[in-house]
């Protein structure tokens, strides 16, 4: 037996929050700590210094530690790791009550439905209804599809239209759908785009009808399709990049393997 004092019990802080929907451990965690007028590596080395935690402890440890120091409802919910980090962003700033939280938001887009706002950047703008069926649509679409906003079709998007749009027309979808960033500006018709080539038709037609395909059939059908798969003002722009990207790569290299994946290529190649 050893004769060291028992560690001081964790009684809960006295300042109660509510994990919100989405919200990651560690968000949650620092939330916590700031409404108790503290910090996490605060209470961290109070928990060392109590013999509270073990030098060397781990996550589960730490989560455990704080799931006591909770309370309430938090301590019955098992905190733990939410797993890899790709989509770790803040969350709407009206779901959080105005406080500073983010979390691993996969599932959802740009808009947070409840309240009609965009949620990254959040700036107040509220979302038109345009703006709403492309969030609707992202998420009973393509995300049951595999789709996430950080994935590579997501981003292949994304830079087709901004190919075929104009400053006039970033600055018409500011006023008329309530956006004031790019992503925001953007993401109707990036939705629209992700959907046709990777969901509903597409890439996956060609793929057919090529029998395996190549990169100059897949980027020449969407050269011909961009306008109609989404509504952009100058369409030209991204047809002829990727009708040229097609030719050079086809004399480069005509064996690559076909799909997205080789079309996001030639993407990266005209952005660099
Ligand atoms: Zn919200």
């Amino acid at each position: 037996m050893s004769d060291a004092p028992a560690p001081a019990p964790i009684v809960p802080l006295p300042v109660r929050r509510r994990r919100l929907a989405h919200e990651s451990t560690d968000s949650y965690i620092r939330r916590l700590a700031a409404a108790n007028g503290t910090s996490a590596s605060t209470v961290r080395l109070w928990l060392l210094e109590q013999g509270i935690l073990p030098a060397g402890f781990d996550r589960d440890e730490w989560f455990a530690a704080w799931a006591l120091l909770a309370g309430g409802s938090a301590a019955r919910r098992r905190m733990r790791d939410g797993g890899p980090r790709v989509t770790e962003r803040a969350l709407c700033v009206r779901c959080a009550r105005g406080e500073d939280a983010s979390g691993q938001l996969t599932g959802l887009g740009l808009i947070c439905l409840k309240h009609r706002v965009w949620i990254a950047p959040y700036d107040g703008g509220i979302a038109d209804a345009a703006s709403h069926r492309a969030e609707r649509q992202f998420r009973a679409e393509l995300v049951p599809a595999g789709l996430e906003l950080p994935s590579a079709e997501m981003r292949f998007a994304q830079r087709l239209v901004a190919l075929s749009v104009t400053p006039r027309w970033i600055a018409a979808h500011h006023s008329a759908g309530g956006t004031r960033s790019l992503p925001a500006a953007l993401y109707p018709s990036q939705v629209a785009i992700a959907s046709a080539l990777f969901v509903r038709d597409g890439l996956h037609e060609i793929a057919r009808e090529q029998d395996g395909g190549n990169l100059v059939a897949c980027t020449e059908w969407i050269a011909a399709h961009i306008d109609r798969l989404s509504p952009v003002d100058e369409p030209w722009r991204a047809g002829a990049l990727l009708g040229h990207a097609a030719r050079t790569c086809a004399g480069l290299d005509t064996s690559a393997e076909f799909g997205h994946r080789a079309i996001t290529n030639v993407l990266e190649r005209l952005s660099r």
